[in-house]
């Protein structure tokens, strides 16, 4: 039916029951590894299903009705079959009008850029901070972006939300400057932003109206981006590090982690991610895997962060193999601009002289 979908046309179906087992065999059958060109490439596979007659008596109803299906199989967790049922045009209704909402939160000043700092564990030296993205919704409450950016990339919104996050984050440390602090400042880009040929030079535009330095600007990506080698995106990724701007890969070691793109692209910083860091003391595996990486970061001077530091048993490890970069809720989570300010202030009030360090008690 187009680039990746495609119609399964079951006749003389005795029981719904039927087209069910049919869907969960393609789901099944296509959950197996593909070996493509030497590597091995998974596929997921989302099934929508409508009954003839009782979804629809026309082509047209029935297909859109199993389309619908599909969409709510992909956002229920992907790799499953649904059958259509009539609240899913609510729940269709709902997640169009949040898309709505959406469209227009930039406009009405909804969305919010909070920060968090990324320390230098043992003497918790605050280096730079990560420009996360909140959604304050006039009934919702505050909103995640694990929750609205996947939105935002599917309704072709990411560019313009990309961009004023970018644009905030810049303008907003720079205003820290006054205070005496010149923070370094992490921006997450979606893939998408990236393979748009104009990305750096709007990146340019963008820090030249906030007189903010290059050299201070750090983009974080995501495995995803270097694995599909698109030549706009390598086009983008170089014209950025010629322009000074430092290249992250955010969550590493949950994509593909083909190591072999660590060398084919200019990346200066390597996010290990929180779920390792999590299962650190517990699971030896996620401990070599850290291990691995440190020692690879090391080899390859490439400056290695861990996300998600939460105990001192953490922190303590890393420190051990040599990763001395970290986020986590151990140090601080995500704050408004204020709030960071007022931490930098008492900070500096607490040991003067000491620009943007800290100890750990003045960072909580
Ligand atoms: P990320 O870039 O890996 O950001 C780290 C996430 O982990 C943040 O969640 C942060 O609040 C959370 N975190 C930090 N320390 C800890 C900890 O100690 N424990 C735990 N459990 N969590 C911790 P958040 O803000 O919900 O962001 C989630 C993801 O959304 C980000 O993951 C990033 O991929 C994406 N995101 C955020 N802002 C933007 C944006 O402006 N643009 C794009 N494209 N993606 C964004
Ligand atoms: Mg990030
Ligand atoms: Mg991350």
């Amino acid at each position: 039916l187009g680039g990746d979908e495609f119609a399964i046309l079951l006749e003389s179906l005795t029981h719904p029951e039927e087209a069910a087992l049919v869907a969960q065999k393609v789901v099944k059958a296509l959950s197996h590894p593909i070996v493509l060109h030497g590597k091995e490439i998974t596929v997921t596979c989302s099934v929508g299903i409508s009954l003839f007659p009782d979804h629809g008596k026309t082509c047209d109803l029935l297909l859109s009705n199993a389309d619908l299906a599909m969409y709510a199989a992909k956002h229920g967790g992907k790799n499953r079959a649904l059958m259509f049922s009539e609240d899913m045009n609510l729940a269709m209704k709902d997640w169009a009008h949040f898309e709505c909402d959406l469209a227009l939160a930039v406009q009405r000043g909804e969305l919010v850029v909070h920060f968090q700092p990324r320390v230098e564990m043992g003497n918790r030296h605050i280096k730079s901070v990560e420009a996360l993205v909140r959604w304050q919704h006039p009934q919702e409450g505050l909103i995640l972006p694990e929750r609205f950016i996947p939105l935002a990339e599917e309704a072709g919104l990411i560019g313009c939300i990309g961009e004023w996050v970018l644009g905030e984050a810049c303008r907003q440390i720079k205003e820290l400057d006054r205070s005496g602090q010149q923070l370094g400042v992490s921006v997450n880009v979606s893939p998408l932003q990236l393979c748009d040929a104009g990305f750096a030079d709007r990146v340019a535009s963008i820090l030249h109206e906030a007189q903010f330095p290059a050299s201070r600007l750090e983009i974080e990506l995501t495995e995803q981006v270097l694995i599909r080698r698109d030549p706009v995106t390598l086009a983008s990724l170089e014209r950025l590090k010629a322009m000074g701007v430092h290249l992250a890969i955010d969550d590493f070691g949950t994509g593909y982690s083909s190591l072999g793109y660590l060398r084919h692209f200019p990346i200066d910083t390597v996010k290990i991610d929180q779920s390792f860091i999590r299962d650190l003391v517990a699971d030896p595996t996620a401990a070599a895997i850290v291990n691995a990486v440190v020692a690879l970061g090391q080899q390859l001077n490439l400056r290695i962060v861990a996300e998600g530091v939460e105990g001192v048993d953490q922190e303590r490890y890393l420190i051990d193999q040599g990763c001395l970069d970290a986020q986590g809720h151990l140090f601080c989570a995500a704050l408004p601009v204020a709030e960071l300010s007022e931490m930098l202030r008492r900070i500096k009030a607490t040991k003067p002289g000491a620009g943007h360090s800290s100890k750990a008690s003045a960072l909580h």
